[in-house]
């Protein structure tokens, strides 16, 4: 099947809507799935069975593949609605590209446009009504794909099932955060899967995280596995640093290639920033922190947009970042896309996808 080729989706309605039994003032994260999923099964080189169905437990196999050797992947996308009730998605083409990646890189099948992007599409559709409208609000999209071949054995599996579901989402007022710069844990080594979004790789960081928590911080600031001496990123998100007027972000396959950081970069020189996508060590992040000249610094991913930081601890010493109410740029950023994101503002760079 070609990339292009007409895929038909069909969608099997569900008989009875959940959707009068959710509190939308009081959404915790990731609790309560919407009404229905897309669900495609790959199996001998094909994708077959492409449906919209009601959400609901599956029946696998204790031999399937992806429970022993990890062939899991997925993405996180946001859904928004505007004021007139227009259904938007913030840049998914971005997350299909970058899910086929790491698809690539975990020898899985890539995923056609008309079965992820038109299959977003659809499901949106089909439940516009858990879309939550106020500002803040959104709805959170969950792609993912793991190996299903019923045989142990470690090689590539021979079929694969590929899901969609999704959840509303409450407002996300993120209180700045506190990062432990990692020196002896290791997320991710070059020519590893760091840039990769697969289920691995959040696994390993749960240990490590919980010795930060045990020491005071909320989460960790990942460096390269060689020296310990380059920033890499936090926990699900990526790192950026104002040092003077230049926007800086760490670069590399070690660390997953963000939207939102790319989305913010693309602002950054658009807006007369000088903007920069390199190696940044701690020291140059500590000695700028003593000197004054780093100031803001934030975490950046769908989940919060920009979560500001404002300390950082590195061998026993807590180096504080000036307050959140001066940090002109990120509080520009969360405005601008805010505005963007609910249909407030021109949508000039074509980046929400409308749904039909
Ligand atoms: C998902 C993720 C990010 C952020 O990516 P976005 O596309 O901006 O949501 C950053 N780092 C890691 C490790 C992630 O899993």
């Amino acid at each position: 099947m070609s990339a292009t080729e007409q895929i038909s989706i069909r969608v099997e309605p569900t008989k009875q809507s959940r959707l009068s039994q959710v509190d939308f003032n009081n959404l915790k994260f990731g609790q309560i799935m919407s009404d229905h999923m897309l669900v495609a099964n790959y199996d001998k080189g094909q994708w077959t069975d492409v449906a919209i169905v009601p959400y609901g437990d599956l029946t696998l196999s204790p031999s399937m593949s992806a429970l022993h050797y990890g062939q899991a992947i997925f993405e996180g996308i946001k859904g928004y609605k505007f004021a007139d009730g227009t259904v938007s998605i913030f840049r998914p083409d971005k997350n299909w590209e970058r899910f086929n990646k790491s698809a690539d890189r975990l020898q899985m099948p890539e995923v056609p446009e008309a079965i992820f992007m038109d299959g977003l599409k659809k499901l949106l559709d089909v439940d516009r009504n858990w879309i939550p409208s106020i500002e803040g609000t959104a709805l959170y999209i969950r792609p993912f794909m793991f190996a299903t071949e019923a045989a142990l054995g470690v090689h590539p599996s021979v079929s694969y099932k590929f899901i969609i579901i999704t959840c509303p989402v409450g407002a996300y007022y993120s209180k700045p955060i506190s990062l432990k710069v990692e020196t002896h844990y290791t997320r991710a080594a070059e020519g590893g899967v760091g840039f990769s979004k697969n289920a691995g790789n959040y696994a390993l960081s749960l240990y490590p995280t919980q010795l930060a928590n045990n020491e005071g911080y909320d989460q960790i600031m990942w460096t390269d596995a060689n020296e310990h001496k380059y920033i890499e990123e936090a926990g699900t998100a990526n790192l950026i640093f104002r040092i003077g007027d230049t926007i800086i972000t760490p670069h590399g396959d070690t660390i997953l290639h963000g939207v939102t950081r790319r989305t913010i970069m693309e602002l950054a020189s658009e807006w007369g920033y000088k903007a920069e996508q390199r190696k940044v060590s701690v020291q140059e992040l500590i000695e700028g922190i003593k000197a004054g000249t780093v100031t803001e610094a934030f975490a950046a991913g769908t989940a919060a947009t920009i979560t500001h930081i404002d300390r950082i601890g590195f061998e026993g010493e807590d180096y504080t970042l000036p307050p959140v109410e001066g940090r002109e740029f990120s509080l520009k950023v969360l405005a601008y896309l805010n505005d963007l994101r609910y249909g407030k503002s021109e949508d000039t760079h074509g980046w929400n996808l409308i749904v039909k």
